[in-house]
């Protein structure tokens, strides 16, 4: 089961009990009736499971994973699935219900899953992964499916894993199966579009808020912390739409460059270095100094829990845009609420991801495939609307951005799960 509040360690970070809290605030904010609170919070299913591995030199090693739906009022549970060391039942659920709300927020129509195994995939060979990978799937089997819980890439998993899973699952059915989860090939149900589908998600929620905010485009100066499969395509996306972007980091070290970054340079210098570092004619700055560097945008597309208190003291931008998943402490929103910097969440921020998700499943399931036009054309509007509608009800609880889009997610489930009442 999940960490409950009376069992809390003081001091000691738990990511569960946040969510739970922030949800429960949420629902006070909205007046919902404390047994609704409750049940939203609660995870629906967990299931924990033994993953037995055989292993190169032949011997029998064991794993644990799990697979945690937290609520499928709105839909079948969507969420990825994450290889990783340090992943536990409090971590896959805290996900799970972010999931959940992140989901509803964008209005699409599933609710919220997450999966993992507590591995280290990077001590594995490509044939013991793929071991790991179908057991776990074959154990989670009875809990996934296109209309039950639609599992996608997380950290450490990608389009191979995806894969396996999807010919996993296949063959215990006996028929092709796509839709049983995202982030596929193109060659067996993947979607055009879906790479970049975050960053062009961030990118629209950056454009909308300056629009609210009467703030051009073309004035402002942008940092991005992360140059992965977030960060690198908001370089170009940014600089396309005419903001500068004048500070990048990676896990190697961070880049100054007041005059702007060209994507093109940068992108050649990343493939030959590996590293943003060493950009050509760049200041270099240490981490510490990276958020203060002058800006008016801040994204954050790397790691969770970095702009701490003391980062969102010297942050110089006024605009933080959060790409990364958690990327904000308890105490860092508090101090950037009291700065008065706007931070779009991450359950808006970054949930283009998740509509892509949501594009392929459809088109698996209709078995009609989509041209790119219209793949973008719809994560545009999807993307667009979700942001006018926190905007709208920020305005109306007078709350922060962050606050108001729980709020939207929390609405949502409430309301699906009232009208559908208690069964039995
Ligand atoms: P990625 O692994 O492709 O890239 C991560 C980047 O962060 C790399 O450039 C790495 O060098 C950098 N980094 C790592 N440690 C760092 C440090 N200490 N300081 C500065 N930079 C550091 O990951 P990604 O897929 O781009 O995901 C980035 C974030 O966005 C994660 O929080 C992820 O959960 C979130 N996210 C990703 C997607 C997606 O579609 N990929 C969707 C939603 C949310």
């Amino acid at each position: 089961m999940v960490t409950q509040p009376e069992q809390a360690k003081p001091h000691e970070f738990n990511p569960w009990l946040r969510v739970a809290s922030l949800i429960e605030t949420a629902g006070h904010q909205l007046g919902l009736a404390d047994d609704m609170i409750q049940r939203i919070i609660q995870p629906e299913r967990i299931l924990e499971v033994s993953v037995p591995v055989r292993m190169d030199s032949g011997r029998i090693q064991m794993f644990t994973g799990w697979r945690i739906q937290h609520d499928t009022s709105r839909g079948p549970g969507k969420g990825g699935i994450r290889f990783h060391p340090s992943v536990n039942t409090d971590e896959i659920a805290a996900l799970s219900a972010d999931m959940s709300i992140k989901c509803a927020v964008v209005n699409i129509p599933y609710g919220g899953a997450k999966g993992g195994v507590k591995v280290d995939p990077e001590a594995l060979s490509r044939s013991e992964l793929e071991r790991l990978t179908r057991r776990y799937a074959f154990s989670i089997a009875p809990m996934i499916g296109p209309d039950r819980d639609i599992p996608a890439p997380d950290i450490n998993t990608d389009f191979q894993v995806m894969s396996w899973i999807m010919d996993t699952v296949s063959m215990l059915r006996g028929h092709n199966m796509p839709g049983v989860v995202t982030g596929k090939p193109l060659s067996i149900g993947g979607t055009l579009g879906h790479a970049g589908a975050t960053s062009l998600g961030v990118t629209i929620c950056a454009a909308a808020i300056l629009e609210r905010l009467g703030r051009p485009m073309n004035e402002q100066r942008v940092i991005i912390q992360g140059y992965g499969k977030v960060g690198a395509p908001l370089v170009k996306l940014l600089s396309d739409r005419g903001m500068k972007v004048v500070g990048i980091s990676d896990v190697h070290g961070a880049i100054h460059v007041p005059e702007g970054i060209s994507y093109s340079i940068l992108a050649k210098h990343f493939a030959e270095a590996h590293t943003v570092v060493g950009y050509p004619g760049a200041l270099h700055v240490g981490a510490e100094e990276f958020w203060a560097i002058p800006s008016d945008i801040a994204i954050p597309a790397a790691l969770g829990g970095v702009i701490t208190e003391d980062v969102a003291e010297v942050l110089s931008a006024s605009i933080v845009i959060e790409a990364a998943n958690g990327p904000t402490t308890g105490e860092g929103a508090a101090v950037l609420a009291r700065r008065g910097i706007q931070a779009v969440p991450d359950v808006l921020a970054n949930a283009g991801g998740v509509v892509a998700s949501y594009f392929e499943w459809a088109q698996d399931l209709q078995g009609f495939m989509w041209e790119r036009e219209l793949f973008t054309q719809r994560l545009e509007k999807t993307m667009s609307d979700a942001f006018k509608y926190v905007w709208q009800r920020h305005l109306e609880l007078n709350v922060t951005l962050r606050e108001a889009a729980i709020a939207v997610g929390v609405e949502r489930i409430a309301e699906a799960t009232e009208v559908r009442g208690l069964f039995p």
